[in-house]
């Protein structure tokens, strides 16, 4: 199967997906995608208009009803054989979001065969979630019908199949707009998903006019967004006057607060890591560090030298361990926050300065002594910006984590027991204590403060949230 059109130019012409047949319908004109490691076109996309969002919606909503009488077995085995169809087009689909947004192809390649486990791991779950509500009496789930599926450019492909398998194993049927950043890789999913019956998803190319249509679209029965706060903040006051549930997944300021008796080379790694991998764009980066002072001095010295491990370069080529920002003008919001920071008094210690294009690409960059109500440390820098504070006690860096907007995750490093009580507190939908990455992937979490709303997690775990309970009493004998 040919995954993408493309032209003499190898330009990647994307088309929507709507109701099992690509759809090159463009009222809204044709955009280009721009590489970011290049700064050139590398496709276009046709942008929907409510129109073309209707009428996804509308297949979507015809086929809600057959979808969801097919029953969890069905339902999980030709989710699996999706699932198989796009573990086989992986390296296609990576190859074009390194064009997109700029990842380096192996990277995207790992993201998206975890990602596709995630969609069996929700087919296979979908058996024990049903029928265990059956065995626990009078408890019945009903799925929500047609479900509004709203993603961002940082993991093109894992931002939907990390919510695909459960929306459609719950039983309902979905409309996915990827964003106009990088709707590519998500484009090429449509035909992928040709085993699955006509309308159950749906993809619609467009921008946020697109997205806005299709949350206020009067089928939509439940809204799953993943961006930004701003767009976030729209959303779910478009759900909230329809009373229609929405989950909110968005931006983050991550702290990571580094005790004095913690194995620092460790602790380096896991901030390099924290703050560099996707070059930074990543909701859950670690943005803040608060290392205790009687460790500052080793920690800032481990931490800077292992920048030079972080090569930068084009996402097309093996050697790049970073690749570049999505676009300019996210280039150029990083190095604001950085330069106001060293105007206040920040030191730069290392990068902090983008790098010469073509391409949109800036270094791994650490900064120490931000103030705390600079932009650097106060709003999402979403890029290889790493601010260091430097603490005279846990607790202070405990406290100051806690502080801000946002509230995704958080993670602490500590040997004391107490201190490990006391990061149990730290205010945030994820905490992670003495380790990486962020918390069981299937348990439920809601974001603190302004980084979102609504309980969910991708993979099984959100079949709960995915489904509506409602309970049924049958009477005895009358
Ligand atoms: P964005 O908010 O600009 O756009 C996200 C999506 O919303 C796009 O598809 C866009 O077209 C669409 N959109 C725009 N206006 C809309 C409207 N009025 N109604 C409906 N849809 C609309 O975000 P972005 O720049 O694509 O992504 C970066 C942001 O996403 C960052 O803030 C990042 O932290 C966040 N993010 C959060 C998570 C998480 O799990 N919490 C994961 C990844 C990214």
């Amino acid at each position: 199967m040919t995954l993408v059109a493309t032209d003499e130019d190898h330009l990647v012409h994307a088309r929507h997906w709507v109701n099992g047949s690509t759809d090159s319908s463009a009222p809204g004109g044709v955009r280009p995608v721009i590489d970011p490691s290049t700064g050139m076109a590398t496709g276009d996309f046709p942008v929907a208009d409510s129109d073309v969002v209707d009428r996804a919606v509308r297949a979507a909503a015809a086929a809600a009803p057959g979808w969801w009488a097919l029953g969890w077995e069905e339902r999980g085995r030709l989710l699996l054989e999706a699932a198989d169809r796009i573990a086989a087009a992986a390296s296609d689909l990576a190859a074009l979001e390194s064009r997109e947004m700029g990842k380096p192809v192996a990277m995207a390649r790992e993201d998206i065969e975890g990602s596709i486990e995630v969609v069996r791991d929700s087919a296979r779950a979908a058996e024990s979630f049903f029928t265990a509500d059956r065995a626990a009496g009078g408890l019945r789930r009903h799925p929500y019908g047609v479900a509004a599926l709203i993603t961002p450019w940082n993991y093109p492909i894992c931002q939907v199949t990390d919510f695909l398998g459960s929306i459609l194993a719950a039983g309902n049927t979905v409309v996915v707009k990827p964003s106009e950043k990088a709707p590519l890789a998500v484009a090429a999913l449509g035909p992928l998903l040709e085993c699955l019956p006509p309308g159950v998803v749906s993809i619609v190319l467009g921008d946020g006019t697109a997205g806005a249509a299709l949350v206020e679209h009067p089928l939509v029965g439940l809204v799953h967004f993943t961006g930004s706060v701003a767009t976030g903040r729209k959303v779910g006051a478009s759900a909230g006057a329809r009373l229609v549930p929405c989950f909110l997944e968005l931006g983050g300021k991550d702290a990571l607060v580094v005790d004095r008796d913690v194995d620092v080379t460790a602790a380096a790694e896991i901030a390099a890591e924290g703050g560099w991998v996707n070059t930074g764009q990543l909701c859950t980066s670690v943005e803040r560090v608060y290392v205790h002072t009687d460790v500052a001095e080793e920690f800032l010295f481990e931490l800077t030298r292992r920048a030079a491990d972080w090569r930068v370069g084009a996402g097309s080529d093996p050697e790049s361990r970073m690749g570049p920002l999505v676009d300019a003008a996210q280039r150029d919001h990083v190095h604001r926050q950085v330069s106001q920071a060293r105007l206040a008094g920040a030191d730069v210690i290392v990068g902090g300065e983008p790098l010469p294009g073509p391409g949109f690409f800036y270094p791994p960059t650490v900064v120490v002594g931000a103030p705390d109500d600079s932009s650097l440390m106060t709003e999402e820098t979403f890029g290889p910006v790493i601010a260091v504070r430097v603490v005279e006690s846990f607790e202070e860096g405990v406290r100051l984590a806690n502080t801000g907007a946002y509230g995704l995750t958080a993670a602490a490093l500590t040997n004391d027991p107490d201190h490990i009580e006391i990061a149990a507190g730290l205010d945030a939908g994820a905490v992670t204590i003495n380790g990486g990455g962020d918390g069981p992937q299937d348990a439920p979490f809601e974001p603190a403060r302004d980084s979102g709303l609504g309980r969910v997690r991708f993979g099984p775990g959100a079949l709960d949230s995915f489904t509506r309970p409602y309970v049924v009493s049958i009477g005895g004998s009358v």
